[in-house]
């Protein structure tokens, strides 16, 4: 995320942004944090002084979870949102999550019933009411498509029935691991597998709303499938939407089959909280791992999501392990690190995104550090050099020319060998800043656009900071532009070094240009 307006101008002791090298000039020096915040709003957050003080906390994008609230609540929140945004002059993203093909369990008799371990529950076909031994679902099928022994898990993994007999129009099933279920709540099924479409009908609803709102990223929660990510694309696509498509990551099936996924995505999400559910807990943290891994070899944005700082829903701090968790998430690799409850209902959604920040900032810091010894190490034994930046993606970024991803890795080593202080990409579509993102360099990147969306959507990529300007190969009204701001924001200072990644004689299909100016 870039400078927020509540930082201190300046932090002798943390120094964030250490480069390869000392940087050159006067030494400006502003925190920045490269590690972006995605906060979900809800009752606590969506009104517009909650709004304004997340945004000046550091969210750089906003969640709206189309399976709470109604679309008019949504529809006022965005307009508040863009209007934060505004006023506070920085991109801010808004993701529109889809609810997907979540099942649920249907109205409870007084909203909770007690699972007694040993005793059976009835899961009945039809929308009567429920009674305390016979539970609806929202899925109709499913007395068709469960069989004997397979699992059915309520209350977020507390509660475990196993299916021991299928009748015509009830699953009688016996609890293995009791516990109190509420209303409403999800029904996750591990290893079983489904005819339930991808989207349902409410969700085609909610993706033509977010198309037409102009939303800038657009997330499909339980995908299974690359074609189910295709069809979301698909249909923003017919209805001129430019929203990024996120693939939230959190059936078995998806892990399974995550290269194809990732591929067709542009943005994942590692939606730990039904993942968590639909696999063994214990894989979690090297599930996590892997799909970060996939991401970097598909330069695909990844987002960690849900319980990251929990306890902060009750309570000003975070548990030591919610902060280790934000911190290992950033050391993996996310890009982005997502609030959910903590913003949407929580007590203090705005003391758990400064805290969220400062995790990043102090992780962040140590992560540079360490990779300033190996650019060092580098300087020693060059055939090291492969190792200093991410390693090497599999593809690029759609739409992105090979040269252009030449470039902005060899642009890249020079900022670090040169001490400059930030790399500049111009970028139309946001490809271009999806490439320096992904391989983490440690000298900060500006991403300048003329395009107000793909603005919005590098608000989410790690270590860019989007700068609204005109982008053509004019490279000296591209640097004075970036020379004024960065100037007026304390992000340089004369003397410093900026290497601008340009094109010369290359049509606007690429960069094929890096140029190193002082200030
Ligand atoms: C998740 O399951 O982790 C998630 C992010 O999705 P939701 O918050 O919609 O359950």
């Amino acid at each position: 995320m870039s400078a927020s307006p509540t930082d201190p101008p300046r932090d002798s002791r943390a120094q964030p942004d250490a480069a390869a090298r000392p940087a050159t000039g006067s030494g400006a020096d502003p925190v920045i944090v490269r590690t972006k915040i995605v906060a979900t709003v809800g009752p606590a957050s969506r009104g517009e002084e909650a709004l304004r003080g997340l945004v000046a906390a550091g969210v750089d994008v906003f969640r709206l979870n189309m399976a709470h609230g109604s679309p008019a609540e949504h529809e006022e929140t965005l307009g508040r949102i863009r209007a934060v945004s505004r006023e506070a002059g920085r991109p801010v993203g808004v993701l529109v999550d889809l609810a997907g093909p979540k099942i649920r369990l249907g109205d409870l008799p007084g909203g909770t019933v007690e699972c007694v371990e040993g005793t059976r529950i009835r899961l009945v076909r039809g929308t009567g009411p429920s009674t305390a031994e016979a539970f609806t679902v929202t899925y109709d099928r499913l007395v068709d498509e469960l069989a004997k022994g397979d699992p059915v898990i309520l209350a977020d993994g507390s509660v475990a029935l196993e299916v021991e007999e299928r009748q015509p129009d009830a699953l009688v099933c016996r609890v293995v691991q009791g516990g109190s279920v509420r209303s409403r709540q999800g029904v996750n099924l591990p290893g079983v597998r489904l005819s339930i479409a991808a989207m349902t009908a409410a969700d085609w609803r909610h993706a033509e709303w977010a198309a037409g709102a102009g939303v800038d990223f657009v997330s499909l929660s339980f995908v299974r499938s690359a074609d189910e990510v295709r069809l979301l694309k698909e249909l923003l696509r017919a209805r001129g939407s430019a929203a990024r498509v996120v693939a939230k990551i959190e059936k078995p099936e998806a892990v399974a089959a995550m290269d194809a996924v990732c591929a067709a995505a542009d943005v994942v999400m590692v939606a730990r909280g039904d993942l968590g559910v639909e696999i063994d807990v214990a894989e979690m943290p090297i599930v996590q791992k892997r799909i970060i891994r996939t991401c970097q070899r598909f330069q695909k944005p990844v987002i960690v999501a849900t319980q990251m700082l929990e306890s902060m829903q009750h309570s000003r701090r975070p548990t030591r392990a919610e902060a280790t968790d934000v911190a290992n998430a950033i050391l993996d690799g996310a890009d982005a690190c997502m609030l959910s409850g903590e913003t949407a209902i929580g007590a203090h959604p705005e003391a758990a995104v400064r805290m969220m920040r400062r995790i990043a900032r102090a992780t962040e810091s140590q992560y540079l550090a360490d990779r300033r010894v190996s650019i060092e190490e580098r300087q020693r034994a060059p055939w090291l050099s492969a190792a200093v930046e991410a390693a090497q993606p599999e593809s690029l970024p759609e739409g992105l020319h090979p040269i252009t991803q030449a470039v902005v890795d060899g642009a890249g080593r020079i900022a670090a060998d040169v001490g400059a202080r930030l790399v500049v990409v111009a970028s139309h579509t946001g490809a271009t800043a999806i490439a320096r993102s992904k391989r983490r360099g440690a000298v900060p990147t500006v991403g300048v656009s003329d395009c107000e969306a793909t603005l919005r959507q590098m608000a989410l990529y790690w270590g860019v900071t989007p700068l609204g300007g005109t982008v053509s190969n004019d490279v000296e009204a591209l640097l004075a532009h970036v020379t004024a701001w960065g100037l007026a924001a304390g992000r340089l200072a004369a003397g410093d070094r900026v290497v601008l990644v340009s094109g010369f004689g290359f049509g606007t299909g690429g960069h094929n240009m890096a140029l190193v100016r002082e200030v």
